[in-house]
């Protein structure tokens, strides 16, 4: 039989990632920053670049889940009909408003710029572009005034 042989073994906790923009909860050691997605080299982040704003990319949900619920949302690029999945975690309200494919601002000015919409370009960039959304959730209409009918046995 065999024991664990490490008792230095550093406990995983819940974490955000720090990655502007993303926030996903993922399990680390205390120093872990980054999801593993964002602590690969590309999204090295670069003390130089101007900070983004993260309206520009996200979106707040206003959700009433309190558990990990995954739903589908339409990329609210300009003429982009994708849909992405979006993971909903309790008490976290922004997430991204761009598909995959659009997440990055050079991909969304190119794709802009092919449909022809320069206007948009510089509107995405002067106002930040911020949204909010209202979940309210279907069938949650209870009436509390209604007639409690009681059954009778
Ligand atoms: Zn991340
Ligand atoms: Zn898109």
């Amino acid at each position: 039989m065999q024991l664990p042989k490490s008792r230095r073994r550093q406990k995983l906790r819940e974490k955000k990632c720090q990655y502007p923009g993303c926030g996903k909860v993922f399990y680390g050691i205390h120093i872990s920053k980054y999801c593993t997605e964002h602590r690969q080299d590309r999204y090295r982040i670069r003390k130089r670049s101007r900070p983004e704003n993260v309206n520009i990319k996200n979106q707040t949900i206003q959700h009433p889940y309190t558990e990990v619920t995954i739903t589908v949302m339409p990329c609210h690029l300009e003429g982009c009909n994708n849909q992405f999945e979006v993971k909903l975690y309790p008490r976290q309200f922004v997430y991204p408003k761009y598909c995959g494919e659009h997440r990055n601002e050079f991909k969304r000015i190119r794709h802009l710029q092919l449909i022809g919409r320069e206007d948009l370009i510089e509107q995405m960039k002067r106002d930040g572009d911020s949204t909010e959304i209202e979940y309210t959730t279907v069938g949650d209409a209870v009436a509390d005034d209604s007639d409690v009918i009681e059954e009778v046995a």
